[in-house]
């Protein structure tokens, strides 16, 4: 059974910094299965002990899972020089945990990104060996044809020589804007190299306008998440994930 002091399950769980539980020690706002609380160094069993903040249960969890809209103008780092960063969007509880991205989109890309503080899982999410399916919606200038998705079909040559995995590629609408033809297409890659959704378009001669992911292995982006909204993962979408 795992042990933890009880000033880390309550930091941990977002309920403030560790002189702060010890202040509520003090104040005696903290019940450890009927009892109050002498020291916040006690140890406990955080999955069983009824433990109970002014009353309040603490339900603990060791991890998280943020199922993030990305919007664009944001990087996915956890600490950034010049820009903002993804973890700027979510609130002091979910930072409690210290997520952090589970791979990465461009700051001008949008879409699904998975957020956690479990190694593990994202380890596993991003290994090269597992292959984990990303898809993604994207606006393509030039007339994106057959030959394009037998070629993606067939992997592509990318700038710096590397052949990509056959990708999957759908073409969903063109479009004539002025005097150029845009096309809204799906791409299924199965690899997640340095920008390659764009270098797979480039090295046809075609240049990616506005990109989305919309899925990462079975678990899709929640249509209700607008821009920037996130919210987390629901046990079931966690189990597509493992
Ligand atoms: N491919 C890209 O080019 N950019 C992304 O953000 C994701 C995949």
């Amino acid at each position: 059974r795992v042990t933890l002091r009880l000033d880390k399950v309550l930091t941990h769980m977002g309920y403030g910094s560790r002189s702060e539980i010890k202040k509520y020690v003090k104040q005696g706002f903290i019940t450890v299965n009927g009892v109050r609380a002498k020291d916040s160094g006690m140890h406990v069993h955080p999955e069983e002990d009824v433990i109970l903040l002014d009353g309040e249960r603490i339900v603990y969890k060791e991890f998280i899972y943020v199922m993030l809209h990305k919007p664009p103008g944001v990087v996915s780092a956890t600490e950034d020089n010049r820009d903002r960063t993804v973890l700027d969007l979510l609130e002091p509880a979910i930072l409690a945990f210290e997520p952090f991205p589970v791979g990465r989109l461009d700051k001008d890309t949008e879409g699904l990104l998975v957020l956690t503080n479990d190694g593990k899982l994202a380890h596993e999410l991003l290994s090269p060996k597992r292959h984990v399916p990303k898809t993604y919606t994207a606006l393509v200038s030039g007339d994106v044809n057959e030959k394009d998705v037998e070629q993606f079909g067939k992997g592509v040559t990318l700038d710096d020589g590397y052949v990509t995995l056959p990708g999957e590629l759908v073409i969903l609408q063109q479009e004539r804007r002025e005097d150029e033809v845009i096309s809204r297409i799906e791409l299924t890659i199965h690899e997640g190299k340095f920008h390659q959704v764009k270098r797979m378009f480039e090295a046809v001669g075609k240049k990616v306008l506005y990109l989305k992911r919309i899925r990462m292995g079975n678990l899709n982006l929640d249509a209700e998440l607008k821009l920037g909204e996130y919210r987390e993962l629901t046990d079931a979408e966690l189990g597509l994930l493992k």
